[in-house]
């Protein structure tokens, strides 16, 4: 087991931020932790890495007490917090360098990193030169230097822009084959990218705990139609094993379908038998996005 939690709270103040939470990872699982903010994700994150101590419960990382074995379980666990912090005036290769050595890593495992992690080509570069994308690189490599088991990373993909969260999401999954991933996003569609399992996280509880596998099994299905014109939703509920019709904007409309079957080709057929255009038509993975609705609003 990489990740073991057991009723762990944290208060701060007056401010319950986690209460009772339990759940555990698996070698070499990619999980997500999801909830919205102030949910209590970095805080959790942090008493995994040994940078807060819980009020209550216990927390296991590589099978190591984060009270009793710091040192083990920092030796166990890479972090990228939240923001990652990196001091903007140092080369690439001398921030890594100068952690390495802290850290009592070999020389050698930097090239090792800045290699894994693609940043091959901007290594002699200034930290404050890069862009947002290459410093999460900067601040993964850094989280990998000292070879751990478990990767913890808070919102890796925050602020980037679309190629460059594709990216990284590519470089996660890359490293989650080799790696337990633990990774924190408000982002819905992150976890569909990247992860085996999502953990749900509402106002410092655990809410949902369930494999991607039976969220898409789930016989529930949205496909996002556009037409050209205007369509009553009485017409739509018309459609084979229909559920739900929801009209989102202008001509953009919501079907549910009660199947996991693809009900693309039956919107189709019914958009060609009634002489509409089809301007997009999207299968939407709807489950999880419900869930999430449902169980954090
Ligand atoms: P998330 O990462 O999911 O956005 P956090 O773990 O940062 O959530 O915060 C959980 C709750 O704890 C929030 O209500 C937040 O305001 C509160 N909180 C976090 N850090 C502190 C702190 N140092 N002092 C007081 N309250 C805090
Ligand atoms: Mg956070």
């Amino acid at each position: 087991m990489s990740i073991e939690v057991t009723n762990i709270s944290k208060v701060y103040g007056t401010q319950k931020a986690l209460n009772q939470v339990s759940f555990k990872v698996n070698k070499s699982e990619i999980v997500g932790f999801l909830g919205p903010n102030g949910a209590g994700k970095s805080t959790m994150m942090k008493i995994l890495t040994t940078y807060l101590d819980a009020s209550d419960g216990k927390a296991k990382v590589n099978g190591h007490d984060t009270k009793a074995n710091t040192k083990q379980v920092q030796q166990s666990v890479g972090y990228l917090p939240e923001h990652n912090p990196l001091y903007l005036e140092q080369y690439v290769r001398e921030y890594l360098s100068f952690n390495a050595q802290v850290y009592g890593v070999a020389k050698s495992r930097i090239n090792e990193v800045i290699e894994l992690t693609g940043l091959t080509s901007e290594a002699h570069k200034k930290i404050s030169q890069l862009s947002k994308g290459y410093r999460q690189r900067v601040g993964l490599a850094n989280a990998l230097l000292h070879n751990p088991e478990v990767l913890i990373l808070d919102e890796p993909t925050t602020g980037l822009d679309p190629n460059q969260l594709v990216d990284i999401r590519n470089l996660i999954k890359n490293i989650g084959k080799e790696k337990t991933v633990f990774l924190s996003t408000h982002i819905m569609q992150e976890v569909e990218a990247m992860c085996d399992r999502v953990i749900i996280i509402n106002k410092g509880e655990i809410v949902a705990n369930t494999t991607l596998k039976a969220l898409q099994t789930e016989k529930e299905q949205v496909v996002v139609v556009e037409f050209d014109y205007r369509v009553e939703d009485a017409f739509l509920l018309k459609l084979p094993k229909v559920k739900a019709v929801e009209n989102t904007h202008d001509f953009v409309y919501e079907i549910t379908f009660a199947t996991a079957d693809d009900m693309r080709s039956h919107v189709f057929d019914f958009a060609h038998d009634n002489q509409l255009k089809i301007l997009q038509l999207n299968q939407k993975n709807a489950s999880l996005e419900t869930l999430f609705r449902e169980l954090t609003s």
